[in-house]
């Protein structure tokens, strides 16, 4: 069913994510000071943290603590805030709230109740890193956090290393020599940029390979992302990924004449599982 959010064409009370500044005060906009301002009530990730943001904006806004623990069981209440007449403020403790933040939850279930979502823009690590990175900003997937766990984390990055796109990871400094290490293993030694303390006094881009910073990382400290660069396609692949699946599918076949290899060359060419090109061709 299609819904309709006309978004400044009625007084009902709101749900505003709004987006906080991620290192540098001076990076909050008018907009978003106003919106603190006038809510009801603003939900944080970190109640000391979001105080020292409002004291220093001049809002004196009540804050309620609303977390990755807590937002599951938080999120119902905040609905019922909005239904009994509040505007509610979702920030998250830096950057856009539910990019790797709390923010989701609130938006779905405000949407399933016919309540309006209104983001106020902001910074946000991801996009920031991406546009210094100078690496393509055409098409980029937006990973946020890999596994902790060795295992998982290499799972998500084999699925991950076929990738045309342009990746984006947020990484914790103390886990940041392991992910470099897992990264030279699986996608090779690619170019990359790894942006830390954006926006603030010590902000710094490393560009170069995986290994040329994996030389240096014990130096680096304070917050980070990576932008990784996507897997290089050469002009006939390129080619071959306009054609359709089953003249893919014979162009390798009259090269090879081995059915199971030509399976596997088109879905490395797509980036895409042997099962799913087999399956398709085979119309299962
Ligand atoms: N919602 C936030 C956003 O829109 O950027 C991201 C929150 S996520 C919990 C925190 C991660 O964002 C950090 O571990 C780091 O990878 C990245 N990050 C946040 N602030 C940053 C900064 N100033 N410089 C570099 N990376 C930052």
């Amino acid at each position: 069913m299609l819904t309709r959010q006309k978004s400044f064409q009625n007084d009902n009370p709101k749900l505003y994510l709004v987006g906080t500044p991620i290192g540098n005060y001076d990076d909050m906009t008018f907009r978003a000071v106003d919106t603190l301002k006038n809510v009801d009530i603003i939900y944080c990730e970190d109640t000391r943290i979001s105080s020292m943001l409002l004291k220093h904006f001049n809002i004196s806004t009540k804050l309620k603590s609303y977390n990755v623990v807590t937002e599951n069981n938080l999120t119902q209440g905040l609905i019922e805030e909005i239904k009994n007449g509040k505007n509610v403020a979702v920030i998250s403790d830096a950057g856009l709230p539910s990019i790797s933040d709390p923010g989701y939850l609130a938006a779905v279930n405000a949407v399933k109740e016919g309540i309006d979502v209104i983001v106020i823009p902001g910074v946000s690590a991801s996009l920031t890193a991406l546009v210094g990175s100078s690496l393509t900003t055409n098409s980029f997937t937006f990973y946020g956090f890999l596994n902790s766990k060795k295992n998982q984390r290499i799972k998500e990055l084999e699925l991950l290393k076929d990738i045309s796109n342009t990746l984006i990871i947020y990484e914790a400094p103390h886990r940041i020599k392991d992910t470099l290490t897992d990264l030279l293993s699986i996608f090779g030694n690619r170019y990359i940029c790894l942006a830390r303390e954006l926006t603030k006094k010590y902000e710094e881009y490393l560009r170069g390979n995986i290994s040329d910073i994996l030389e240096i990382v014990d130096e680096l400290k304070g917050e980070m992302v990576l932008i990784i660069e996507g897997k290089k396609i050469d002009e006939i692949t390129l080619k071959l990924n306009e054609l359709s699946l089953e003249d893919h599918y014979n162009y390798y076949l009259n090269l090879t004449n081995d059915p199971k290899l030509s399976y596997k060359k088109v879905a490395n060419d797509l980036g895409i599982s042997k099962s799913i090109v087999y399956n398709k061709l085979n119309k299962k």
